[in-house]
């Protein structure tokens, strides 16, 4: 297997970003314009089914601008310590009725005793969501996703592990690009989000990926980041 390491230049295509929002949003406008043309009010049962279609295009529009809300100057981007143990564990039992019905299982070794990390708490528990999602989704029949925590020389060691369908040298090469996705109802963003945060937590992330063999996601964060009292913003609303 080959490693690959991200790098950051890729999140910062800001022009490719802003031609890739235009064209997914784009898209469901289209289709929402021409489906309002179509509703004639004396064809009542034809109606119901533009409707289901227009509101399924702007659930979609919602979708993709709440996940560029992450890369939006944040509102309240509030750096503490945590432990991030804990809001793994929260991410599994989130997801837990979800791997039931996909057959996917989760092992988690829950024990390391991590000393707290300091982070943007929210953010880094999406990052987490996104991976798992992404681990669960490139489980199509079902497998396991091995999650490990580690610490180790001020640094601490995410791991997320699928033994899922894994990805191309191709696709590899495009990971973290805006709006690149092999799914059908994929938005392309979930990765792009990652590199992001953990850009902003002068982190690194590692992916170890093989075709039908499965995917190993390496994150490694340090415990406390380095300018981490600069970046302390805390909402008035908040006080
Ligand atoms: P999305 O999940 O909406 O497609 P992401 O940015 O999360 O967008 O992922 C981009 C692409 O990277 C996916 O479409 C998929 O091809 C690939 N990918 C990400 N994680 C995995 C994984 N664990 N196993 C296989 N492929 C993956
Ligand atoms: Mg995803």
């Amino acid at each position: 297997t080959e490693e690959i390491l991200l790098k950051s230049e890729k999140v910062s295509l800001i022009g490719d970003l802003a031609a890739g929002i235009a064209h997914e949003i784009r898209n469901p406008l289209t289709s929402i314009g021409g489906l309002v043309q179509l509703i004639d009010e004396s064809e009542p049962e034809k109606n119901d089914f533009y409707k289901e279609i227009i509101l399924t295009e702007i659930n979609r529009i919602n979708f993709i601008v709440s996940e560029l809300m992450v890369l939006a100057k944040p509102h309240a981007v509030y750096f503490s310590w945590f432990n991030i143990e804990d809001s793994i564990q929260n991410v599994i039992d989130l997801m837990q009725p979800e791997a039931n019905l996909r057959n996917v299982m989760f092992t988690f070794d829950n024990k390391e005793n991590i000393t707290k990390i300091y982070g943007e708490k929210n953010q880094l528990t999406q990052v987490i969501i996104n991976m798992i999602k992404n681990a669960m989704e490139a489980l199509p029949t079902g497998g396991t996703i091995q999650l490990s925590a580690v610490q180790n020389n001020g640094r601490i060691v995410l791991s997320i592990r699928d033994n899922g369908i894994g990805m191309s040298d191709e696709q590899k090469k495009r990971l973290g690009e805006p709006f690149y996705t092999t799914k059908f109802n994929g938005t392309g963003l979930g990765l792009m989000v990652c590199f992001k945060i953990i850009q902003n937590h002068k982190g690194t992330i590692e992916i170890d990926s093989e075709l039908n063999a499965g995917t190993t996601i390496k994150i490694t964060l340090p415990i406390h980041t380095a300018n981490s009292t600069e970046r302390v913003k805390v909402d008035k609303n908040l006080m």
